[in-house]
């Protein structure tokens, strides 16, 4: 199949050519015609899959097709994301792919200055992409008008309330025109019972788009554990990454302390490496980013939470400095190689500590990730596993949150504006609303062979996502 079959417009065609995509991804095959139509959308759907350019692209078509020529430019899409990397991510899709449409995006996430972000709304988006505590401080300050919203974009919803935004969410969705009034798009990459929870009271009707996480641990990454002494790991890594001669490689530790300090030990053996995580400022974040992006930064050393939405293409090499305490955050982690179908390599350093937490992931993956000693660096079998010490507490002590992400020092932001002439126009609809339960989701499910999607049979356990619990779905951050 082609894009060309999906009923976009030449503009937007151009755009996907532009970027070298020649075959829609399974989620794009499905989403694109459904939300072309004008459809509420619930799709399992994960980062890797393509589902980025799945909504932007309708999304972007459907706006363009139905502008007005008023001198007012309300904001008409609003795509909410869990954090500023994803936010600024999808602005670069929205970008990108609207490039030779006359619209005009913003996005705004918190950690940054609100002024610019103020002069951006003031001159006219047509699309804003947005963290949600920062979209709610410009709807408090009178700064920002959701009432105009003809699309609205949930990404990411399990991370969202994993977060603990969902009660921002509902503020948010409160600030909409009312149901029935705008197309409703969520994503995400589990179906907990709070998900569907959250999607009765967003979704008008909606149609069910499952597919499998292309990305899979078992099909596309290539997965290897190297035992080794906990005080080897760094000389190990310098070692690997100098005789491997890997260019760019993501590497995973604990806390943002052991983050900031393998990303230092790194640079004194000469290797350029950047630590990103959650004390850093969102410039030094940026920074960290872009240079990894470039090739300027070889190492990037980040921990779990900094790590959700980054998206680097064609991630080659993944590295488990330290195994996550929770075995669901080995898959997230390895899911930042093998991007889009590519091949990659996830390497887990492993010391004695570790051996329970390695048996667990291998319990989630259902399979035994190889073990290569490398020469030179076989453990010490007389060295016994201590306790792993997690955020003040010692692995198999509680691991209830300490508070739920998202709150107000979590919350994101940035500004960036793209250029368009066009004018808005309110979308109106005589579709109403029906409820819920006598309207329930269509299901698409769609079975995939190569390149089509298939029936996601790799949902996760959901948890509690209320309150100070946070669920074993994405585990715990303790990080510091
Ligand atoms: P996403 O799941 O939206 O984060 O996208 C993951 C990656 O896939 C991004 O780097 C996209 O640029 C890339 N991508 C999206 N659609 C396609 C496509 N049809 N063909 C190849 N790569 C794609």
């Amino acid at each position: 199949m082609s894009f060309d079959t999906l009923g976009l417009s030449a503009d937007l065609l151009r755009a996907v050519r532009e970027q070298g995509y020649t075959i829609p991804t399974p989620i794009q095959q499905n989403a694109i015609p459904l939300i072309l139509s004008g459809k509420d959308v619930m799709a399992g759907a994960q980062t890797g899959t393509g589902k980025t350019a799945g909504f932007t692209l309708p999304m972007l078509q459907r706006l363009s097709e139905n502008r007005s020529e008023g001198s007012r430019r309300p904001v008409r899409a609003l795509v909410l994301t869990p954090t500023r990397e994803l936010a600024a991510q999808v602005a670069d899709s929205v970008e990108t792919y609207g490039r030779h449409l006359p619209l005009r995006s913003a996005v705004i996430f918190g950690g940054v200055k609100i002024n610019p972000q103020i002069q951006a709304l003031r001159r006219g988006v047509d699309i804003l992409i947005a963290t949600p505590g920062r979209l709610l401080d410009h709807a408090s300050q009178g700064t920002l008008d959701l009432s105009q919203i003809e699309v609205f974009v949930l990404d990411e919803a399990d991370r969202m309330l994993d977060m603990g935004f969902i009660h921002d969410i509902r503020k948010v969705l409160a600030l909409l025109p009312k149901n029935g009034e705008r197309q409703n798009l969520l994503f995400s990459a589990t179906f907990s019972k709070e998900i569907k929870q959250l999607a009765d009271r967003l979704l008008n009707a909606p149609e069910l788009i499952e597919v499998a996480r292309r990305n899979t641990a078992a099909e596309l990454i290539k997965q290897v554990v190297h035992p080794v002494d906990k005080k080897r790991k760094r000389e190990m890594l310098s070692h690997m990454i100098g005789s491997r001669n890997w260019q760019q490689v993501l590497v995973f530790t604990r806390t943002k302390h052991g983050a900031n300090r393998l990303a230092q030990q790194l640079e004194k053996d000469g290797l350029r490496a950047a630590a990103i995580h959650g004390n850093k400022s969102q410039g030094a974040r940026t920074r960290a980013l872009s240079g990894f992006k470039s090739g300027d930064v070889r190492v990037l050393v980040a921990t779990d939470i900094a790590a959700r939405g980054l998206d680097i293409d064609q991630l080659p090499h993944v590295v488990n400095y330290e195994l996550p305490n929770v075995p669901e955050d080995y898959v997230h982690r390895i899911g930042r190689t093998g991007r889009a179908g590519k091949e990659g390599e996830a390497i887990s350093l492993v010391c004695v500590d570790e051996h329970k937490l390695l048996a667990d992931i291998e319990r989630l993956l259902k399979r035994k990730i190889p073990r290569e000693t490398i020469e030179g660096y076989k453990p010490d079998p007389t060295i016994k596993a201590e306790p792993i010490q997690r955020g003040g507490k010692t692995q198999g002590q509680s691991q209830s949150r300490q508070k739920p992400r998202g709150g107000a020092k979590n919350r994101a932001s940035n500004s960036k504006s793209v250029q368009s002439k066009g004018h808005a126009k309110k979308r109106s609809t005589s579709e109403s609303r029906n409820g819920t339960d006598s309207n329930p989701p269509r299901k698409h499910v769609h079975r995939t062979s190569g390149n089509k999607p298939q029936v996601n049979t790799q949902r996760r356990r959901s948890g509690s996502v209320r309150g100070r619990e946070r669920p074993a779905l994405l585990g715990n951050y303790p990080e510091d």
